[in-house]
């Protein structure tokens, strides 16, 4: 049904005169999932807004027509460092959006209510919406401080974004936190049929845990510095791992999320987006719930000893990255735990304590050595972080049994207990 919208047009110029009071909190009406699953017009607040035509607040800044090309035989790219390599890829910078609404008074409030007015406003005012329900998990679920939102990310809204060594062609279909831009991109639909991602608030906030792991677990640098560095070697196995712990960690807070929205948790949100599509493999690939997932010996072997284009070239951070997503919710589930372990793994990304260092410290604790960066390490990060003994020993548990991380390498003082012994779901690769 949304398909059949043109994608073209951006800046919606507003009707004279019905300009809205856009200071926060604002009613809007966004499309959201209600309790039974299906994408319907929702009357909710914006708390964070500071500009409601040009979707700008505390969460993030909408901005229309940017162009993006990354070009790596630009020998301005080849030379651009850390401070200019987002004026090298921005090739236009876009514009402030504007929404248009029209306002109604609310039956039983009498309040006003501003409803979108077009499709894209619909889109755009509900990619706000999402943002702005993903900082709230991440603030209050997993306790992250105001200041790691700072500065607040760009979304550029249905930018033109090539990579020129994949198609000369912008790319469609996709949702994209880039960290080089410190910025989100929600690409224009092509294929999708279904729910546009902008829309899916669970892969929103995938997207954003993205954010949250590179302001973190990265240190906020926009061309983290163990990622690159260990990127230009060959085997990567450091980069493949963080790679892969990225998107798993994604996936499982992109679950959590859902627990939080009225259509309740959810370990296939990827469906109402790609089910009956081209991408409708997405959904059973990605699915939290399935216990029967194990390491294998061959993608164990690529994880160790391939250099991190090999290895993603097929999207194998996803596969291993699910293995770790499906781990942490059998952990969670079986314990009842599900809010406190979400809480302990974002404690993890960053911790000066020398008792119980944080992901960022232990990359800066083998910087010159990456083949000491095995998937144990980030996972005895989350371990050490986990105080719940119950919890923890599950996490120990499922780690050993699905990711095969062999069990002497996780026992430990502030790790694993003696106890812990692995399980018996998955066969031995070794
Ligand atoms: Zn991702």
């Amino acid at each position: 049904m949304l398909r059949t919208v043109t994608t073209a047009a951006v800046g919606l110029t507003l009707a004279a005169g019905c300009a809205p009071d856009s200071e926060a909190p604002v009613k809007v009406s966004v499309l959201s999932r209600s309790s039974n699953g299906q994408y319907v017009p929702t009357q909710v607040e914006l708390t964070t807004i500071e500009d409601v035509v040009g979707l700008k607040g505390s969460v993030g800044d909408l901005q229309g027509g940017a162009r993006i090309v990354i070009d790596a035989n630009d020998p301005a790219l080849q030379n651009a460092t850390a401070d200019t390599v987002a004026e090298v890829l921005l090739k236009n910078t876009g514009y402030d959006v504007k929404a248009s609404y029209i306002t109604q008074k609310d039956a039983k409030t009498g309040e006003d209510v501003l409803w979108p007015a077009d499709f894209h406003s619909w889109n755009m005012v509900t990619s706000y919406y999402n943002l702005e329900r993903a900082n709230e998990y991440f603030r209050t679920v997993a306790n992250v401080k105001g200041a790691s939102f700072d500065p607040a990310p760009t979304l550029y809204y249905f930018p033109d974004f090539i990579q020129t060594q994949v198609s000369k062609e912008p790319a469609r279909d996709n949702a994209i936190f880039y960290p080089v831009l410190q910025a989100f991109m929600v690409l224009p639909f092509d294929k999708i049929q279904r729910a546009p991602l902008p829309l899916n608030a669970a892969v929103m906030a995938h997207e954003y845990s993205h954010l949250v792991f590179n302001r973190l677990a990265y240190a906020g640098q926009n061309l983290p510095v163990s990622l690159s560095n260990w990127s230009s070697e060959s085997p990567s196995q450091g980069a493949n791992v963080l790679k892969s712990f990225d998107e798993g960690l994604a996936d499982y807070h992109a679950y959590g999320a859902t627990c939080r929205s009225v259509s309740g948790c959810d370990p296939r949100f990827m469906a109402t987006s790609f089910d009956g599509g081209p991408y409708a493999g997405v959904t059973d690939a990605r699915d939290l719930s399935r216990a029967d997932r194990c390491m294998s010996a061959l993608l164990w072997n690529r994880l160790q000893q391939q250099d991190v284009g090999t290895f993603s070239s097929d999207g194998a951070e996803y596969q291993v990255g699910t293995l770790i997503a499906t781990a942490l919710y059998q952990a969670g589930r079986s314990t009842g735990q599900e809010a406190q372990l979400q809480r302990d793994i974002v404690s993890a990304y960053y911790d000066t304590d020398p008792e119980k260092p944080g992901i960022y410290q232990y990359t800066q604790q083998v910087i010159g050595d990456q083949t000491l960066f095995s998937l144990a390490v980030p996972a005895a990060a989350i371990i050490s972080h986990i105080s719940d003994l119950e919890l923890r020993k599950a996490v120990c548990n499922e780690f050993m049994d699905h990711l095969r991380i062999p069990r002497e390498w996780l026992i430990g003082p502030s790790l694993c207990p003696a106890s812990a012994a692995g399980g018996t779901t998955c066969p031995n690769i070794f």
